[in-house]
C-alpha cells in the first residue's frame, strides 16, 4: 500500500482532460454516451482478452465507470478529507480549552484546592495546530 497522499489535482486534472462521461460499455468494446444512450459514434476503446470474453467485459465495464467512479472518488475524498481537517482542528480546540479551563493561572473558574501547573502554551501549541489543520474555505467548481 501506497503512503505517498493521492495528487488529487492530477488525477481530476487527468479525468478532467477525457472526453466527458458517462461512457458506456457493449461487451469488450467502450463508448461514450450521449444522454445516458451509448452512442456508436463515440466509440473509445476495446478491451482484449480473446481466451475470457466475460473477463473482457469486466473489464470494459471497469474502464467505462471509471469514467465517472474516479471523479466521484476524488470528490468523496476531498470531502472526506476536509471533515477530518474539521474534526482534528475541532478536537485540538476542544482539548486546548480544556487545559486552559483547569489552569490555576489562567482558568476564569475558581482553582481552589487545584494543583498544576499552568500548561497555557501547550494549548497555544494546539490551538495553532488548529488554525493550520482546518480545512481551507470550499472551493467553487
Ligand atoms: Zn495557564
Amino acid at each position: 500500500m501506497s503512503t505517498t497522499p493521492l495528487n488529487l489535482d492530477a488525477i481530476e486534472a487527468r479525468a478532467n482532460a477525457a472526453t466527458p462521461g458517462p461512457w458506456m460499455a457493449d461487451g469488450h468494446e467502450i463508448y461514450g454516451s450521449g444522454c445516458g444512450v451509448l452512442d456508436i459514434e463515440q466509440w473509445k476503446a476495446e478491451t482484449l482478452r480473446i481466451e475470457d470474453p466475460e473477463g473482457a467485459k469486466a473489464d470494459a465495464e471497469f474502464m467505462a465507470h471509471a469514467r465517472t467512479d474516479v471523479p466521484a472518488l476524488a470528490a468523496e475524498i476531498r470531502r472526506l478529507r476536509a471533515e477530518l481537517a474539521e474534526l482534528r482542528a475541532k478536537t485540538l480546540t476542544t482539548e486546548a480549552d480544556e487545559i486552559v479551563l483547569h489552569c490555576p493561572d489562567h482558568s476564569p473558574q475558581d482553582q481552589d484546592g487545584v494543583w498544576m501547573d499552568c500548561h497555557c502554551a501547550v494549548a497555544e501549541d494546539m490551538r495553532q495546530r488548529a488554525a493550520v489543520t482546518a480545512p481551507a474555505a470550499p472551493v467553487a467548481r
